[in-house]
């Protein structure tokens, strides 16, 4: 039994609370999930008997019958559409469908595909299974966590954040070297946030030349085989003010506060808060506008949220980001973020590059 035939098993087990005959699972990383197949044009057919048709253009087919062998597959430019008719021929009565993903029109398309077709909504079930991660899953994103940090590493440890670099070149350079350790791309549009741009929590890395004095902001991660890294360190350029030290301190604390708190069972609201309270203390609650963190998996941000108003509870083997920031205009920012498995015996980091404030010359 492959990853994806076991999810797929899973899926059908939850179809059967749902009362539908056949889920219809159209979003890109959820079809990946449940197939293996990576398309920007698939749609999967799950039904309650766990019995799969995968359904995608020409341009994916010998690519869907390696990633996917085994299951059965049709050729369509309209691969949600056929299904649906493909589910009525079957004799299906009632289709479950991911409503959040489908545009309006594609659902009317649906609602046309067989008049006796009911479409009902499927909601996030699929999602919901991807929170809690396989080890094969793990194993990818400890590995990509690990080539972006030997990136970071290879970038300080060679002067590449210096003053009269801009912005742009060290995110390039940056991005080269996660490129060249393996990893198959950015997972996100790398940050690099130098002097007063690094309180914009999500600047695009310019023109600005770094210069003495600056904290310099850098979020970045890769993709590896389909599964994404995180992680966000700051760095000071030579000379540090004490300032910036206490504002990386508290950053730091925070982020520890919200790491201790990750277990299974544990409320995602109160892990935020966990962190928040550090940073309100402080009295710098204002300056945080954001929340602590997300999932992470084949989708850079994913089930669960962490944040203030986050609904649920943290499960065993969820992957999440900690990355509370403290954001001064005029002055400059710190974030801390650190990508981490949720275990019964305490988190899991992934990425493991220092969180110490590094100054460099
Ligand atoms: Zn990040
Ligand atoms: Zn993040």
């Amino acid at each position: 039994v492959t990853p994806q035939a076991h999810r797929r098993a899973r899926l059908a087990a939850a179809l059967g609370a749902r009362e539908a005959d056949a889920a219809l699972v159209t979003g890109a990383a959820n079809v990946r999930y449940l197939t293996g197949l990576a398309s920007s044009n698939a749609a999967v057919l799950v039904g309650r008997d766990g019995s799969a048709v995968l359904a995608t253009d020409g341009r994916y087919l010998e690519q869907a019958a390696l990633s996917a062998p085994g299951l059965e597959l049709l050729d369509d430019r309209r691969p949600a559409w056929r299904l649906a008719r493909h589910a009525a021929s079957e004799g299906g009565r009632s289709l479950a469908v991911e409503t959040h993903v489908l545009t309006v029109d594609e659902h009317a398309s649906l609602a046309d595909a067989d008049g006796r077709l009911e479409l009902t909504p499927l909601g996030r079930a699929v999602e919901d299974l991807r929170v809690a991660k396989d080890d094969g899953e793990v194993a990818l994103m400890r590995a990509a966590a690990a080539l972006a940090d030997a990136a970071l590493e290879g970038l300080l440890a060679t002067g590449g954040v210096r003053t009269g670099r801009t912005e742009r070149e060290v995110a390039a350079d940056l991005e080269a070297r996660m490129r060249a350790a393996g990893g198959d791309g950015p997972s996100f549009d790398t940050i690099v946030a130098a002097g007063p741009r690094g309180a914009l929590p999500h600047a695009r890395p310019g023109p600005r030349e770094l210069a003495p004095g600056d904290l310099v902001v850098l979020d970045f991660g890769t993709w590896l085989d389909g599964y994404a890294s995180d992680c966000t360190r700051t760095v000071a350029v030579a000379p540090v003010a004490d300032w910036q030290r206490d504002l990386h301190a508290l950053v730091g604390r925070a982020h520890d506060a919200g790491i201790a708190a990750l277990r299974p069972g544990a409320d995602l609201s109160a892990v935020d808060a966990a962190a928040r309270d550090v940073i309100v203390a402080a009295g710098r609650g204002a300056s945080y506008p954001h929340g602590l963190g997300h999932g992470v998996g084949l989708e850079i941000h994913e089930a669960p949220p962490l944040g203030p108003a986050a609904v649920g509870r943290l499960v065993d083997r969820a992957v999440v980001t900690v990355e509370p920031g403290v954001y001064l205009p005029g002055r400059g920012g710190v974030r801390t973020e650190d990508l981490l498995v949720v275990t019964p015996t305490g988190p899991e980091l992934l990425t493991t590059t220092t969180a110490e404030l590094r100054v460099l010359p």
